[in-house]
């Protein structure tokens, strides 16, 4: 196992360019399990299981709220979960420790908002699916989104049975119609100028390694996951240089024969096989 760890640590370092890819099994590494019905989100999300019957974060993401007022207090009940008086956590926290100082670039369908909040700079970020903090015109009006860090922490601190004050319901400054946090949960989910950006960004990147020591780090992607997951094994069979690093638990973790003499795949907790990384990348610095 150590030599594992270790062959993935110089990869690291010898990189002349690293893609992390980031999924659903990263936030359950930090304690977020937004598909499970667990004491976190019985704890946090209870008033709202028990009334409308929904069993996680992605139910609640997905359901369709008799009113505004309820809309926004599950919406503004997510963002604090996700972010209020929050710091990164240490898995977070490693993962950046283990990369700042390289070139790197991270793809995430994540909707936490916690690459941010660990210190990675949006430049470098490319969040498919949108987060948790931004909000767009429900009836995609225009093609813009908006930062709704105040008026969401405003509606999570004054709710009351399940409702928010009418008062506080953000409107499109467009069509004075509805909005709705920028997060894919419908059709509407909208691919603005930034989020463009972003996606011509990670393409870029990519394209620039061409031919240089490339790794793809892959953390808690699904082995289904075609949105990350897909393009990541496509570019390591492509690409001479590359190197494509696995982190996930069991059964999800899963490296096809054609790209296996190019991989590393290790099977345990992100947030344990992370910290050993950075333990051994401190302790060869401190020769
Ligand atoms: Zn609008």
């Amino acid at each position: 196992m150590k030599e594992k760890y270790r062959k993935v640590l110089t990869k690291i370092e010898e990189a002349d360019a690293i893609v992390i890819g980031a999924s659903n099994g990263l936030s359950i590494s930090e304690g977020i399990h937004i598909f499970a019905d667990d004491l976190s989100f019985q704890e946090n999300f209870g008033h709202f299981r028990e009334k409308y019957g929904f069993r996680s974060i992605i139910q609640g993401c997905f359901y369709p709220y008799p009113s505004q007022e309820e809309k926004w207090a599950f919406f503004s009940r997510m963002f604090g979960y996700f972010l209020i008086n929050k710091k990164a956590s240490p898995v977070m926290k490693y993962l950046y420790e283990l990369v700042k100082d390289k070139n790197y670039f991270v793809v995430t369908s994540n909707i936490d908002a916690h690459f941010t909040q660990a210190g990675f700079p949006k430049e470098r970020l490319f969040e498919i699916e949108g987060n948790c903090r931004n909000l767009q015109c429900s009836h995609t009006c225009h093609n813009r989104i908006y930062p709704g860090d105040e008026i969401l922490n405003k509606m999570a601190q004054n709710q009351e049975n399940g409702k928010v004050p009418s008062d506080l319901i953000p409107t499109c400054p467009e069509c004075g119609g509805s909005m709705q946090v920028h997060i894919e949960v419908d059709r509407n989910f909208l691919r603005d100028e930034s989020w463009q950006s972003s996606l011509e960004a990670y393409q870029d990147f990519i394209k620039k390694a061409h031919g240089e020591k490339l790794v793809l780090l892959e953390l808690g992607v699904g082995a289904r996951n075609q949105m990350i997951k897909a393009p990541f094994m496509n570019v390591t069979n492509h690409e001479e240089n590359a190197t494509y690093i696995t982190l996930n638990k069991g059964r999800e973790l899963y490296i096809p024969e054609e790209i296996a003499p190019k991989s590393i795949g290790i099977d345990g907790n992100i947030a344990e096989v992370l910290q050993q990384l950075v333990q051994m990348k401190c302790a060869d610095s401190a020769f």
